[in-house]
């Protein structure tokens, strides 16, 4: 490990005193003395006058500065929200609930009321609501049914540098927005220097880069790559509490398993420690920080710990950017993250760990240097840094499956996808697939325009397989079996499994098994839950080995889809007791993840081949079942390929809802007939693309 006795530096000392008296500033000081030392503060006045001059703006500023929680307070201030409200898109959910919160404490009013929030499935707005946060997903869906937002007065699109595949979309359709409505203010923020780009995209819009305020950080490298990233973190962590190095610590990993781990190690290390040597050390408060994790949870990394204690926040890339913690002076970055990328073998998008990019690196190094002076600790080798990894991240919608989007900007009446606005293009092969995809889903017709069926999936909030698989139960007559299916889908895993206590919920989550079904398995937690769990329902579901607060969700989601199912005057059905229409409705949603029998716990992907294996928590295994073919919801990565969530289905159903992938006589030995198929097919809708291209390209001509 390159270590350098940074306490040498005599510049360093000084600087650690200045630091010092910054962070008990924050300490010390109310909230509107905290608002008034934020960078950006110091060039409000400017700044509102450059807003007032121009339509377009785009804010760079360092992560910190306050462009999240201020500037939408100063154009409150400033009277934008007499006419309008002032909306503020965030990539991430996290990020615009946290920040939602915080701002109604510096206005000092409920959440809710005049600052408020929407994330999927979850709104807390009001009539009286002027300061909207919303993840960049909820804004693109609001497009649909008000095309030039004119509830808007001001939209900030927040967190620009991160390229979220909503953000990027929503640049195409509010640049449109902004040349429509002279009344309307489009602001773009950014924590790096890419603003030239977004300037550039809006016709040269006006660039307005407030002033930094951020001490140096040393940057210490690995000599060696590290193989195991989460133990060097642990073991850096300990290293630096044991040090006398101020501050607190903020630890990089890619998500919630490898915190959870991380977490448990670094206390486990430190009771040994402290038995083993019997040498008293200082406390350390150690935090998770990653998206699923209960709001109460995330408040304590903001929450100053008390004297003497040192918080150890060990993070996703939410703490990159998104959010700001005051006070770390040591970060350990791990040098990886967690992406969504399209992966072609699987034939849908999967989160995997992949190195960051420089500018995210240099990101997070930054997080050291907010109070004081800091040191950041890569667990790799600086010609890692230099000559591996990527200068910046690959745009979102440049690497993942664009159905939705796609299906969302058919519906908007993005004729050809090809020619929309779009400050990176994704790949076209990627545009073709999604229009494929959705083609098989029957959402698209032949020439690729919306069906009626299609019309109806935008509607919902959904991935288009979870949205076809309610509108098959209405057709089948399961709506009810149905909602309650994709509410769970919705929410993360209801199941509760701690490590010391496997066996023990293994048993609690088989007495729900039905039918050897994971999906019919969700609807029976959820039935039971309701039926059973009236009053104690804390209890029943610690019974039961499940978490409460993700029923509850599921509950919402539920009640929120069942919503929608009114508005488009479908009326709740129920098969009863017949859980094979129930399966069927599940078959026709998911044909790309159809998988025929190999062997004991092994499946093989019907379309593409790929082998998939049943997950030890499934219904499926062990259980002596052994169906020929299977449908499952997505494919996790671990150290195999494993099916989330497998329910059996009969091959008559694949024939029957898929013609063009299936037909009776097909099993998994007619593999290469499949195959063949599939490529006749794809290959017929290259060619109306194709044809479309030409039709499309001809009419502009004229
Ligand atoms: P930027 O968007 O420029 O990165 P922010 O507006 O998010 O900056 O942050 C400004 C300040 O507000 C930071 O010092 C941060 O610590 C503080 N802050 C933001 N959110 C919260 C919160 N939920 N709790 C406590 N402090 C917060
Ligand atoms: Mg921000």
């Amino acid at each position: 490990h390159g270590e350098v006795d940074f306490k040498a530096d005599a510049k360093f000392a000084q600087h650690l005193e200045k630091a010092e008296a910054v962070s008990d500033f924050a300490k010390s000081k109310t909230l509107s003395q905290q608002r008034q030392f934020l960078p950006i503060f110091s060039v409000r006045d400017e700044l509102l006058q450059v807003i007032r001059e121009n339509q377009v703006v785009v804010v760079v500023g360092e992560t910190g500065s306050g462009k999240t929680t201020q500037l939408t307070q100063y154009l409150h201030e400033e009277g934008y929200t007499r006419n309008g409200i002032v909306g503020c898109t965030q990539p991430r959910r996290v990020a615009a609930v946290s920040v939602a919160k915080r701002v109604s404490e510096e206005m000092e009013t409920e959440l809710g009321d005049t600052v408020g929030y929407a994330i999927r499935f979850e709104d807390v707005t009001g009539p009286k609501t002027v300061i909207k946060y919303m993840i960049d997903g909820i804004l693109l869906r609001e497009t649909l049914k008000d095309p030039d937002l004119d509830k808007y007065s001001v939209i900030v699109m927040d967190e620009a540098h991160e390229r979220s595949l909503n953000t990027d979309v929503l640049f195409g359709i509010l640049k449109k927005v902004v040349s429509r409505r002279r009344d309307f203010k489009l602001i773009v923020t950014s924590a790096t220097l890419d603003a030239k780009k977004f300037a550039d995209f809006f016709g040269g819009a006006e660039i307005f880069k407030i002033p930094g305020r951020t001490f140096p950080v040393q940057n210490l490298y690995h000599e060696d790559p590290c193989e195991d990233y989460v133990e060097a973190a642990v073991k850096q962590a300990m290293k630096i509490h044991m040090s006398s190095a101020p501050g607190d610590i903020l630890v990089f990993l890619t998500g919630q398993d490898e915190i959870e781990a991380a977490r448990q190690a670094l206390s486990e290390r430190m009771e040994e420690f402290v038995s083993s040597t019997n040498q008293p050390i200082s406390k350390m408060l150690i935090l998770p920080l990653y998206s699923q994790l209960a709001a109460d949870s995330q408040a304590k990394v903001f929450q100053k710990a008390e004297d003497g204690i040192r918080k150890c926040i060990i993070a996703t890339n939410v703490a990159e950017t998104s959010l700001t913690i005051d006070g770390v002076f040591s970060v350990i970055d791990s040098g990886f993250c967690k992406m969504k990328v399209y992966n072609p073998r699987m034939g849908m998008d999967a989160l995997q760990v992949f190195p960051v990019s420089r500018a995210a690196a240099d990101q997070r190094s930054g997080r050291a240097g907010r109070t004081g002076p800091g040191t950041c600790y890569r667990l790799y080798t600086q010609s890692a840094y230099r000559n591996e990894l990527l200068p910046s991240p690959v745009p979102e919608i440049q690497r993942t499956n664009l159905c939705q989007v796609v299906l969302l900007l058919k519906s908007l009446q993005v004729e050809n996808l090809l020619d929309f606005d779009f400050m990176d293009p994704p790949p076209e092969d990627n545009i073709l697939n999604s229009l494929y995809q959705l083609w098989v889903l029957g959402a698209l017709d032949n020439v690729g325009n919306l069906t009626e069926l299609g019309w109806k999936m935008v509607e919902f909030p959904l991935d288009p397989p979870l949205a076809k698989m309610l509108l098959t139960g209405e057709i089948l007559g399961c709506t009810n079996e149905i909602l309650t299916i994709v509410s769970m889908l919705s929410v993360p895993s209801v199941f509760f499994r701690p490590k010391d206590r496997a066996e023990e919920s293994d048993a609690a989550r088989e007495q729900f098994f039905e039918q050897e079904s994971d999906h019919l398995t969700l609807l029976n937690v959820y039935k039971r839950w309701e039926a059973e769990a009236k009053q104690y329902r804390g209890e029943w579901c610690n019974v039961n080995f499940l978490h409460g607060k993700r029923l509850l969700k599921a509950r919402e989601v539920r009640s929120q889809l069942l919503d929608i199912l009114k508005t488009l005057k479908i009326p709740l059905s129920s098969c009863g007791r017949d859980r094979k229409i129930v399966r069927k409705a599940i078959c026709s949603a998911y044909f790309q993840n159809a998988a025929g029998f190999k062997g004991v716990g092994e499946y093989i992907n019907c379309r593409n081949g790929m082998p998939c294996h049943l997950h030890p928590s499934s219904a499926l295994y062990g259980s002596g079942c052994t169906p020929e073919f299977v449908v499952y919801h997505e494919v996790i990565l671990t150290t195999k390929e494993y099916m989330q969530c497998a329910t059996p289905v009969e091959p008559r159903w694949l024939a029957e809802l898929g013609p063009m992938f299936f037909s009776m006589r097909d099993s998994t030995s007619s593999m290469l007939e499949h195959k063949i198929k599939q490529k006749v097919v794809k290959t017929a809708m290259d060619e109306e693309m194709e044809n479309l291209r030409k039709i499309q390209a001809e009419a502009e001509k004229k």
